[in-house]
């Protein structure tokens, strides 16, 4: 549920060149579900280390081993395929257990290539050899005694999600561009499904749009579409993010670090149920749902500001920009 900006050439030209929202469709395709080997290889032998750390950070360990609880693996073949799996564990433990699957610049890259390696034979040659050496090394014992039972956890996530997404979709998307004044990324989002992403269920990284999630929780069906809404509003949240800070700037103060992470979910929260009210009108958004209001530190005074000013314009009673006004005052000066 969070996510990183890459700064390229490519985006800065688009954002100058960007056409208000309102006058662009949402495309029929919005998201290219992945369910590839490697990429899912990568995630679980992260999983596998973080749930055998005793230094990581808790709540990256507690996820960790319930995902690899909740994506078992089966007997290795040979011991041979035994002493590979563990001795890249070892290697992950060793050089990325410490590491944030999204701050990372490194792990960032290495994600976008094994997103677009699927499956394929050897690993290509960009990757940081040791790495890749570790990934080929294990791979056959994850291929025979784990991929088949993941692969078909990620299958069953994307098939809950697809028929939701016929149905809801496009309405959704159509809110979401329409209340961030932005457009929807002009090729459908990559978002590669694995069995653990990070501690935190899913992560986007904005350009390219590559979103990763994690098919093993326990929020499925409905709660999938707001996470997946959720992610691709990280890929388009730049113009978002610059109004508010200059909301902030006119009381002298700057946007505080995480409140436009709250914005993210009230915003997705909100606008899926809003769209589920006939079919689903218990439908609990997320941030609620998982106490994080309560738990995340300054949280609780942002959503209390959110629901009296951003959701005034969210229902259509107040302008973007009086309602961004607002939130800022409320959040620094009031
Ligand atoms: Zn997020």
């Amino acid at each position: 549920m969070r996510s990183v900006r890459k700064l390229s050439f490519a985006l800065l030209l688009y954002l100058i060149s960007a056409v208000p929202a309102q006058s662009r469709p949402v495309p029929t395709a919005l998201f290219r579900f992945r369910n590839g080997f490697w990429i899912n290889l990568h995630h679980f032998l992260y999983a596998e280390a973080l749930a055998g750390s005793t230094s990581a950070n808790a709540r990256w360990i507690s996820t960790a081993q319930a995902a690899v609880r909740q994506a078992p693996c089966g007997a290795f073949a040979s011991a041979d395929a035994e002493q590979n799996w563990k001795k890249a564990v070892q290697f992950y433990s060793s050089n990325y257990a410490s590491r944030d699957m999204l701050f990372d610049r490194d792990f960032a890259n290495i994600n976008d290539v094994l997103g677009d390696a699927g499956d394929v034979q050897a690993l290509p040659a960009t990757l940081p050899r040791d790495l890749k050496r570790e990934l080929e090394a294990a791979a056959p014992a994850y291929r025979q005694s784990c991929w088949p039972n993941h692969r078909r956890l990620n299958e069953a996530w994307i098939h809950l999600l697809e028929p939701l997404l016929a149905t809801h979709g496009q309405e959704i998307a159509r809110r979401l561009t329409t209340v961030f004044n932005t457009a929807w990324p002009a090729q459908p989002i990559a978002v590669d499904v694995v069995t653990y992403a990070d501690w935190a269920g899913a992560y986007t990284i904005s350009s390219p749009p590559h979103t990763t999630v994690g098919s093993v929780g326990d929020d499925k069906g409905d709660a999938q579409l707001e996470i997946i809404f959720h992610e691709a509003l990280h890929t388009m949240d730049e113009g978002m993010d610059r109004d508010l800070s200059t909301a902030f700037a006119k009381y002298h103060s700057e946007m505080p670090q995480g409140f436009a992470q709250a914005l993210i979910f009230f915003t997705a929260g909100f606008v899926t149920q809003e769209q589920l009210h006939a079919t689903d009108p218990n439908f609990q958004p997320y941030a609620y749902k998982h106490g994080m209001y309560k738990r995340i530190p300054y949280w609780d005074q942002d959503e209390m500001a959110l629901r009296k000013y951003w959701q005034s314009y969210l229902e259509g009673q107040e302008q973007r920009q009086a309602a961004m006004d607002h939130l800022a005052h409320a959040i620094c000066c009031s």
